[in-house]
């Protein structure tokens, strides 16, 4: 089904609400940082130039239904005049008659930006009334906060029945771009990386890797649920006893599809992850030690086959990348898709961090901002804030 394109939408002298994804850090009151905010700017200034009587509008941190001061969009507001270099308007709600007076006084191309969304509760409630009261502000409902699309709250979904005009920005056709490539014809061979400590958190993407991918490399703890079902001993490494069988059937899904698993041969294992230096071990793990990051012989054979893919998708760190004795492994594999000639993609919070740490981020093809949402598209959902603006 199609969806529009801000550049298709009749913006010009039209209220147009965009969702934004300014859920930003906040420090001493001040925005520490402003990754989000630079990635809304294509959008912004394209309404801007197009002569929109622009509305933005964010939740940001979890207020809990609650106004409090500490989530205030504020600070958000000062960013965003230095970077756009002109006065916007801030309003102290974003609901209400003041708000709707602030709405209908813009003049073509100046911004009004919203105070915190989630100062109602009705917000992630998607309560209709609410949703209306947003809608009113509105002639043309944009969504550019790809990494809210997979909740169906008032401001990504609710509302967007009552806005005649609707479509999505620059960031969010990005993000579906090179997200919708995976599931759709993918360069191959496709190969996913995926790592993290949880295998419950990651069974619906790897069953629809397994239909997708040619080969999936698997490290973090969630590896070691998967070695103890193949009866690898892993002396104390984290597993999730209940997820064995699962683990066990995602294997043999993937040797009857012939989509090669591949899991690590050697770790990086201390007594505690509190441990200064760890010691490499191949194959079994011995009683008392855990394994905490995939070893050199391991980081060689994944950079090996990312080496040879065309397209790549990675989510989730291979080790307790946090503390440096433990980072090698995820470190490793963000230069090795750096250095790749593939396609890559990199959803997810831990392994866009492994990359900014790295310094490579320049040399990936695309970082989605969406954790998430990220995951959820490569699992096959469909995410209540794209749907919604399905014609
Ligand atoms: P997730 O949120 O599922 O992507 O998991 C990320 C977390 O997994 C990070 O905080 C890592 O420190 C942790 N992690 C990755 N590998 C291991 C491991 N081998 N043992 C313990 N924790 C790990």
């Amino acid at each position: 089904m199609a969806i529009k394109f801000i550049e298709e939408l009749p913006i010009g002298g039209k209220r147009t609400f965009v969702r934004v994804d300014f859920n930003v850090p906040l420090s001493g009151g001040k925005v520490s940082d402003d990754t989000r905010i630079r990635e809304a700017l294509p959008t912004i200034k394209h309404a801007i130039s197009r002569g929109a009587r622009l509305i933005l509008a964010s939740h940001l941190g979890r207020p809990k239904g609650k106004r409090n001061p500490d989530f205030s969009l504020m600070p958000v507001g000062e960013r965003l005049r230095e970077l756009l270099e002109m006065e916007i308007i801030v309003a102290e709600d974003c609901v209400g008659d003041g708000v709707r007076k602030l709405a209908a006084d813009l003049r073509e191309g100046q911004v009004l930006l919203l105070e915190n969304l989630r100062f109602y509760k009705e917000e992630e409630a998607n309560d209709p009334g609410f949703s209306e009261k947003l809608a009113q502000l509105a002639d043309v409902y944009v969504n550019d906060a790809f990494g809210c699309a997979h909740r169906a709250h008032a401001s990504t979904a609710g509302m967007v029945a009552h806005v005649k005009h609707k479509g999505i920005g620059y960031l969010m056709r990005k993000e579906l771009k090179y997200l919708g490539e995976l599931l759709g014809k993918p360069n191959r061979p496709f190969v996913a990386v995926l790592g993290g400590a949880k295998v419950s958190d990651k069974i619906a993407v790897i069953s629809s890797l397994l239909a997708k991918a040619d080969a999936v490399l698997i490290g973090g703890a969630m590896a070691y649920t998967f070695l103890k079902a193949q009866g690898v001993a892993v002396g104390k490494s984290l597993v999730e006893e209940d997820k064995l069988k699962v683990a066990s059937e995602i294997l043999k899904q993937a040797r009857e599809r012939k989509v090669e698993i591949l899991l690590p041969v050697d770790h990086v294992v201390a007594a505690s992850p509190d441990d200064a230096k760890g010691e490499v071990v191949k194959g079994a793990i011995p009683e008392g030690r855990m394994g905490l990051d995939i070893g050199p012989s391991s980081v060689a054979a994944f950079g090996t086959r990312i080496a040879s893919a065309r397209t790549v998708f990675w989510n989730g760190p291979l080790g307790m990348f946090e503390r440096p004795a433990f980072a090698e492994g995820t470190l490793s594999m963000a230069r090795a898709l750096a250095d790749s000639k593939a396609v890559t993609v990199v959803g997810g919070g831990d392994s866009v961090a492994a990359i900014q740490q790295s310094g490579v981020a320049e040399r990936i093809t695309h970082i989605s901002t969406g954790g998430g949402a990220s995951l959820e598209l490569v699992e096959g959902k469909t995410l209540p804030g794209v749907a919604a603006l399905e014609e």
